[in-house]
């Protein structure tokens, strides 16, 4: 061909709109960041009415009406230049900056990123104007439109110039929704006389009510519209103290350099009386001279501090730091919520002190309806809301070493997620991401590795020590600290907090009454079809997955595919509408007949893998030259080919020791090289010690601990298939959700019932009130209440529709299945070791019980004996 005139490697700019397109991405990234800069933009124009309306959750359309300033008519074309702002002009400027925006670059970006129109009318203006925007942000349409003053942005189809974030966009849309409400919901608590009201439409259903505040003045107000009236009652101001001589060394600050005055924290956090703090970090709001930012140092000492006094829960915490705009940079990232701040230990160790003097003290026992009287005449300037009235203006900032952040918390989720849940992502889609987060360790490996007294436990397992159940205190503590880890892996209380909390307003709040629920009950009904039809994949658990596998296996190579519609001939022309029903079926019965899959599953697995695939065979239908030789020539030269790269690989493929340094490296080689499928393929040579089987594989011997590989088994058998029953009680109870939280157990409510709480829905009722307890899980011993389905509301905002526990029902299960299980010492016959190996095959994580023992580790390769 010919040679381009430009030499390839010449170093040239990128065409401007281009370079506009690419970058915009990185200024809005989600649906929380559009929302909460259009916010901004109105609180900047000095709004005190702002009208959220979204359509499908914002896939559709956000639009965010005000009453602000309005735009001049001059100020038209810069509205949506890049770098064009009202707010700065040169860089001096930015260090007093007290307008959210600075940058000049929301509405260009979303100009990139969507249909942009702006409506607005400034009140020098007779008439408003109607602005329709390019991709380049230029005006492409100009017409004088009636308004009052003020101004309304509608974005329409976010994210549709970037076709492959378009897609995620949508497919994530609900967690989407979620973060956006719990970033609102801090404008909300902090926009002081500022009214916010949001709702959502579903398609064409009615509009439902997501958040609304009634414009007060007062911080306590907005907390109590934002999260209801029962949330107050537990919640204590905060009062500020000097950093004590203690704590500050050990932050190693001299008390005698200490900046005066540098820092004035005011806000609210739980008391510290158990049950008065909450199961999760959702509710954690930080603000630096009243902009809500990510201050992850601030957020971990707060947490700790709260734990040190009430050891299950995490507080609900609103800290606005107030400090002098020049101590801090608020220009550190373009969604600005990670700050950088001067003398930041200070600010810690002013926290820690005043914290444990709030909870250590008699404050603890004040509640926010009380004035604080006299705790040491010197706090009086810090005290109680009321005194904390608009304060002379603070500057911001606060500092988040970690920007990926958002990473950290994705994965700690996923690990809660894992740990708490059935390990069973039921969704298509879900599945290739499944497949490469089982790369990853399981959180339980990873505990392993960090925790001493679960290290010790290990060292003692394949001896014969072993034999109890050393681990009943460990294991209580297990999923708690999964959630400190969440919380320490996610560097911020907005970053950990997934939950989408949107608060409705009180119940009082008139626009809130006959709102209906976010989803739409068309929706709302086939995400319970969905969800059955996820039921039954996941009762067929394994079965299913190893189904996958044959699929994989036979259906990658195409001429295998006909072997097995060949082998069903007769069947083939049974319609393909016929087909899934049928699968289906075999997938439960596959279920049902457990581990015998060894000669009679093997058979209608074929079978009905051939009809799974019928559907795209059929498409090209082509006469067959066919020869039952050729085939049988064909499969026999794969299966050498097969052996052929397992034996070459043989020898290298376990190279662990057998010590409890090793263990994540030996979890990591055996979850690679161990399929499921060849557990049933091992060879049982014997019982070792009355307590370990030895099995082989090919060439490899693996001993394995029967109590520990039993234990699991039970244990993810209860999870997946324990209905817990339910107790009555004898008055419905109110659960003070807020209006996305209550959406989120309406829609998952087959998943509470299965764990033993039940509802009465009155779809009626204004949200917030529409749902009503009425059922408990009970157990001997175990008593489980609204916390835990706080917790379960938490885990499926994150993953809405995939079966979890709550804690504590594992913490039960895990017990109950250690108890049932095969003990060490007792004599197996080789049916029943048999047995044990099968199941290892029909669960997703065998590699450790579940209090963290190693269930099979690998002894030796008999290669590399010989
Ligand atoms: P920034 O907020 O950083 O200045 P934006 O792109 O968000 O940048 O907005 C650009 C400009 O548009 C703002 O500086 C402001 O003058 C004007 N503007 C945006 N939204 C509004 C609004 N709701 N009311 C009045 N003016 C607005
Ligand atoms: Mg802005």
């Amino acid at each position: 061909s010919v040679p381009s005139p430009q030499p390839a490697g010449a170093i040239r700019p990128i065409e401007r709109a281009s370079v506009h397109r690419i970058c915009s991405g990185q200024v809005v990234l989600s649906l929380g960041t559009a929302v909460k800069e259009l916010v901004e933009n109105s609180l900047d124009a000095g709004a005190t009415n702002i009208d959220i309306k979204l359509k499908d959750h914002g896939t559709e359309l956000i639009e965010v009406s005000d009453n602000g300033s309005g735009v001049e008519e001059e100020n038209f074309e810069g509205l949506t230049l890049k770098h064009y702002t009202s707010k700065i002009q040169d860089f001096s400027d930015l260090i007093h900056v007290e307008t959210f925006g600075f940058r000049g670059e929301a509405l260009s970006s979303l100009c990139a990123l969507s249909d942009v129109t702006i409506f607005t009318c400034h009140k020098s203006a007779k008439v408003g104007t109607r602005l329709v925007f390019d991709h380049s942000g230029k005006i492409t349409q100009k017409a004088p439109f009636p308004r009052q003053q003020g101004t309304t942005v509608s974005l329409q189809q976010l994210f549709y110039t970037l076709p492959v974030r378009h897609k995620e966009f949508q497919r994530n849309i609900k967690k989407e929704y979620a973060k956006m409400v719990q970033l609102l919901q801090a404008y909300c608590i902090v926009s002081k006389g500022v009214r916010i009201n949001c709702t959502n439409q579903v398609g064409q259903g009615k509009k439902s009510c997501v958040i609304s505040t009634a414009g007060s003045p007062s911080l306590r107000e907005n907390i109590g519209a934002v999260f209801g009236q029962k949330q107050l009652q537990s919640l204590i101001p905060f009062v500020q103290l000097p950093p004590s001589e203690a704590v500050c060394e050990e932050y190693g600050l001299n008390p005698a350099n200490m900046p005066q005055n540098l820092y004035s924290i005011t806000g609210f956090i739980s008391r510290c009386d158990h049950g008065l703090g909450r199961s999760t970090t959702d509710r954690q709001f930080f603000f630096i001279n009243q902009r809500p930012c990510e201050p992850a140092k601030v957020v971990k000492i707060v947490n700790e501090v709260y734990h040190l006094h009430n050891k299950h829960q995490y507080p609900f915490v609103v800290l606005n730091i107030g400090v002098d705009s020049e101590c801090v940079d608020i220009n550190v990232t373009p969604d600005k919520r990670q700050i950088l701040l001067q003398e930041e230990k200070f600010l810690l160790a002013i926290l820690k002190t005043s914290l444990m003097e709030m909870f250590g003290s008699d404050v603890n026992k004040l509640n926010v309806n009380q004035r604080l009287l006299d705790i040491a005449g010197n706090l009086k300037k810090t005290l109680p809301e009321e005194t904390e009235k608009p304060q002379a203006e603070m500057l911001s900032d606060s500092e988040t070493e970690n920007p990926s952040g958002e990473g950290k918390r994705i994965m700690a989720l996923a690990r809660l997620r894992k740990s708490f849940s059935l390990h069973q992502a039921t969704e298509s889609n879900f599945q290739s991401s499944k497949k490469v987060k089982q790369q990853h360790s399981s959180p339980r490996q990873r505990l392993l590795d960090t925790t001493g007294s679960t290290v010790k436990i290990q060292k003692t397992v394949l001896t014969k020590e072993a034999e109890s159940c050393p681990k009943l205190d460990s294991k209580v503590s297990v999923p708690r600290r999964h959630l400190r880890k969440l919380e320490d892996a996610a560097d911020s209380g907005f970053c950990s907090i997934s939950e989408s909390d949107a608060g409705c307003s009180t119940p009082e709040a008139g626009s809130c009454i006959n709102s209906e629920s976010a989803f739409n009950s068309e929706e709302e009904l086939c995400s319970t079809e969905e969800q059955m039809e996820k039921e039954c994949l996941k009762t067929s658990g394994c079965g299913k997955k190893s189904l996958d596998c044959d699929v994989q296996a036979l259906g990658t190579e195409p001429k295998l595919g006909q072997v097995s519609d060949w082998t069903d001939q007769n069947k083939c022309s049974q319609e393909a509408s016929s087909c899934s029903p049928r699968v289906k079926r075999f997938k439960s019965r596959n279920f049902k007949s457990e581990a015998d899959d060894s000669k009679a599953g093997k058979y209608p697995e074929v079978k009905n893998t051939s009809v799974d695939v019928l559907v795209e065979v059929k498409k090209k239908t082509v006469p067959l030259e066919f020869s039952m030789k050729v085939l049988a020539e064909r499969v026999k030269k794969l299966i050498q080919q097969q052996q052929k790269n397992t034996e070459t690989e043989n020898y290298r493929r376990f190279k662990a020791k057998i010590s409890p340094g090793d263990n994540k490296v030996a979890e990591d080689e055996l979850r690679k090289e161990i399929s499921k499928d060849m557990f049933a393929k091992m060879e049982i040579i014997g019982q070792f010690n009355l307590g370990f089987i030895i099995a082989k594989l090919n060439s490899d011997l693996f001993i394995i601990d029967q109590h520990a590989t039993d234990e699991k088994y039970n244990f993810e058998m209860l999870q997946q298939h324990t209905v817990l029953q339910g107790q009555k009680l004898i008055v419905p109870q109110n659960l003070n959700l807020t209006a996305v939280n209550e959406t989120v157990l309406i829609e998952n409510l087959e998943i509470f019932r299965k764990n033993g709480f039940d509802f009465v829905i009155n779809e009626n009722a204004p949200v917030t009130q529409r749902v009503k307890l009425v059922s408990l899980p009970t157990s001997k011993n175990w008593t489980f209440g609204p916390q835990d389905i706080d917790e379960l509301i938490f885990m499926l905002s994150d993953c809405p529709g995939v079966m979890c526990r709550p804690s504590r029902v594992r913490q039960m299960f895990a017990s109950r299945a250690c108890r049932k299980s095969v003990m060490i010492g007792t004599a197996l016959n080789v049916q029943e070791m048999r047995k044990l190996i099968t199941h290892m095959g029909e669960i997703e994580h065998p590699w450790n019980c579940p209090h963290g023992r190693p269930t099979m580790r690998h002894i030796v390769s008999l290669d590399l004996i010989s």
